[in-house]
């Protein structure tokens, strides 16, 4: 099967690149003309998935990696090479290139006179995203004259129950998509000659909307966001259908949106907020949070997703917590704080769960930013160990979740449509920032900590100071409830009196 090209457009594109385009030309654009604009981020899931790559590579006999980096390498010529050498059995990461198109197959393994393509997921489930992704390898190699008898996925199997002692055999499960496969890439390949043709010198006009994180978050948001000025209507939240609807009308900025287009109670807040430049506060929230009883809990947990399990009794992608932060705040406005932080490189879950029931006592709400998240360790952990379950399980019935109490009662223009507790503190305290932290100032940074710690990749010192960064950083964020619900009541008061 081929693909036709112009003469005019054509241009050497990674798979990368050609997956890029098929989420958005602009995007495509930007990554082959100012990739200084791209704002990526390292995360913990990149290593995570070179190490998936690498465990899968064992599940195959006799296999050979081909050399992409070295000084000397030629990947393309040295997989060719390793094609016709019938001894092999197997290449990892064959490199092939055709109509100017480069992809690198996790795994080639030969099938008699034809070869299996295998692309290694970290996920437990299959997406469109990597029928695409395996369908411009299939395309590719195909293009190159060498047969290929079934493609497939291979992914972790959620199903696993590690136990040390068993290795990881059955970790991987191999699906096979060679039908979906055959049938995408007639689809594939006329896209991908449409993508070539209309690749332009000029950055093409597009819009924030759905597209931007379906199926990658883009690199470029931020880029294209500011495009349409400070107050983006993209910022509306869960407006999928009104941001069209502005997009068909010309308005791109939510202060040129005449009055009466939006319906949505919380669009129209968010619009009324940023004409007038001024906060809105409904007295509501105060109510609300003045019902909560005594001692207070503010509660905050950071956690690893090991797609490799590495404790018994764990599965692939589990949420393993590592830390807790806990602010308690008493009737007559003392404040302590405790906390747990665990960076052994041992199984943390029952000496967390001990710490959490024993600091939390038997009364009292437990107040969390979006109750999912800690809810959902808070069951896990009550499923793993059953003769703390009923104790967990009373800690989860105690939740209040402050983040629907801040977002049905209070919004100001620099959140830009977003509850998030970053967003918010701000507005509300300006002198407390996540900045002003070391090394660990996000849940990205502190999984990345964890993992730099507990592989062995951190020095003594670097060790000691990043598990301080880590303390530092899970203490702000339950500070930053005590703060914002002090705060917002004080607002509210003093509304009250003018
Ligand atoms: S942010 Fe959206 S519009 Fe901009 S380049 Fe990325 S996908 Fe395209």
């Amino acid at each position: 099967m081929t693909w036709k090209t112009s003469q005019s457009a054509v241009m050497h594109l990674t798979k990368s690149a050609v997956l890029a385009g098929l989420q958005c030309d602009k995007r495509l654009f930007l990554l082959l003309n100012r990739p200084e604009l791209a704002k990526t981020r390292h995360s913990p899931l990149a290593q995570s998935g070179i190490e998936v790559g690498k465990l899968a590579r064992t599940t195959v006999s006799d296999g050979v990696l081909v050399d992409r980096f070295g000084a000397d390498a030629q990947p393309y010529d040295q997989t060719q090479a390793l094609v016709n050498d019938p001894q092999v059995n197997a290449i990892f990461e064959a490199g092939f290139r055709y109509q100017d198109t480069d992809v690198f197959v996790d795994i080639l393994e030969r099938d008699g006179d034809s070869w299996n393509l295998i692309e290694v997921k970290s996920s437990s489930s299959i997406k469109d995203t990597y029928i695409d992704d395996v369908s411009v390898q299939y395309l590719v190699v195909a293009g190159t004259g060498v047969a290929i008898s079934r493609v497939e996925l291979m992914i972790l199997n959620r199903n696993l129950i590690y136990r040390t002692n068993q290795g990881y055999d059955g970790l991987f499960i191999r699906e096979d998509v060679t039908d979906r496969v055959i049938v995408h890439s007639h689809l594939l390949a006329d896209r991908i000659a449409q993508l070539r043709q209309n690749m332009t010198s000029t950055e093409p006009e597009r819009h924030v909307d759905g597209h931007c994180n379906k199926p990658f978050p883009c690199e470029f948001k931020s880029y294209c966001e500011q495009q349409d000025g400070d107050y983006p209507v993209s910022a509306l939240p869960n407006a999928a259908k009104a941001i069209q609807m502005l997009y068909a009308n010309g308005i791109y900025d939510i202060r040129n949106i005449p009055a009466g287009m939006l319906s949505s109670e919380t669009h129209i807040r968010v619009h009324r907020a940023t004409l007038t430049g001024q906060a809105e506060l409904d007295d509501e929230a105060a109510r609300v949070l003045n019902r909560l009883d005594y001692p207070r809990y503010y509660l905050d947990f950071e956690a690893i997703n090991l797609a490799i399990p590495r404790w018994d009794n764990s599965r692939p992608n589990q949420q393993h917590p590592f830390q807790w932060s806990c602010h308690i705040q008493y009737q007559d406005g003392t404040l302590a704080h405790e906390d747990f932080l665990d960076v052994s490189g041992f199984d943390p879950r029952r000496k967390f769960a001990e710490s959490l029931i024993a600091v939390c006592g038997h009364s009292g709400p437990v107040i969390v930013y979006n109750q999912q998240f800690e809810k959902g360790i808070i069951k896990s952990l009550a499923i793993q160990s059953s003769d703390l379950s009923d104790a967990l399980l009373a800690l989860n019935q105690r939740i209040f979740d402050l983040l629907p109490v801040v977002k049905k009662y209070y919004y100001h223009p620099h959140m830009k449509g977003s509850w998030s507790i970053k967003k918010v503190l701000p507005c509300l305290l300006p002198d407390l920032h996540y900045s002003d932290l070391g090394a660990v100032q996000d849940g990205l940074m502190a999984q990345s900590a964890y993992l730099d710690i507990t592989a062995g990749r951190s020095s003594t010192e670097q060790t000691e100071a990043l598990s301080a960064d880590l303390r530092e950083y899970c203490k702000l964020d339950t500070y930053a409830m005590v703060a914002i619900v002090d705060r917002l009541c004080e607002l509210s008061r003093h509304q009250a009196t003018t």
